[in-house]
């Protein structure tokens, strides 16, 4: 087998607010390998959003480590943690997330503003991502003159800007209709063969789990490898 794209190890989070604690991860350790696509499961206040803000280095564990791509995230400084999020990283959330002023291309188009791509083939990316999701009739809308589905496939686009090695969504299908919710499932399942990436993706919905590689369960913090059902 490959080396793994991520490497998570004894991650523990423990929210403290006055007086009380709430451990949000406990001892969480696992592997994600370039290519996969991991689904990670759990109920509502679980510590799903816990462990991929600490993956993403959004946040800092108390304990543990996570390493992505060689790097460890939880010992790099503010700037080299930019530059991984910005180079090695791919975020989708469940509320999308998009800027509403931009139309869908301008969106698409951010990341790669950041690292300043030329503009020509900055234009080219952006309508070849665009209608990678199936909304290359849609380039000039701006989020309010799309439908949620569409605003999803507009995020994940924005998402691959800039060749991410790990695409990280937090119930990326939350905000949408169950059909909706499956067909954006599976534009990322499609995502992740084509662009090889590998994706870690948490979500409650039972439906959506059997597109998954991997499935990992999490309750009261505690992560457990699943068996997969169905497909
Ligand atoms: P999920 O994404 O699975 O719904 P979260 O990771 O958001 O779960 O939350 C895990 C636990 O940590 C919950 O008990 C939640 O209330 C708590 N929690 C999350 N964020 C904070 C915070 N910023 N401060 C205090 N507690 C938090
Ligand atoms: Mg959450």
């Amino acid at each position: 087998m490959s080396e793994p794209l991520v490497v998570v190890e004894g991650l523990r989070k423990v929210y403290r607010s006055g007086p009380k604690e709430v451990v949000a991860l406990q001892d969480v350790t696992f592997s994600a390998y370039p290519g996969e696509l991991v689904a990670i499961r759990g109920r509502s206040g679980s510590g799903k959003t816990t462990l991929l803000n600490q993956i993403g280095g959004l946040d800092r564990p108390d304990a543990g480590r996570v390493v992505v791509a060689g790097q460890d995230v939880t010992s790099l400084g503010e700037d080299a943690l930019l530059a991984l999020r910005r180079d090695m990283l791919g975020f989708v959330f469940q509320s999308f997330g998009l800027i509403p002023v931009l139309s869908a291309a301008e969106n698409v188009g951010v990341p790669m503003r950041l690292v300043r791509m030329p503009a020509d083939e900055r234009d080219k990316r952006v309508r070849m991502l665009l209608s990678l999701v199936g909304l290359e009739q849609h380039v000039n809308q701006r989020p309010y003159e799309l439908s949620g589905g569409q605003r999803q496939r507009v995020a994940i686009a924005r998402s691959l800007a800039n060749r991410p090695r790990l695409l990280i969504a937090d119930e990326p299908t939350g905000q949408l209709d169950s059909q909706t919710g499956r067909q954006i499932m599976q534009l990322l399942r499609a995502l992740v063969r084509s662009e090889g990436v590998t994706a870690l993706v948490a979500t409650h919905d039972p439906s959506l789990i059997t597109l998954a590689d991997r499935v990992l369960e999490i309750s009261d913090g505690i992560l457990h490898e699943a068996a997969l059902q169905g497909s």
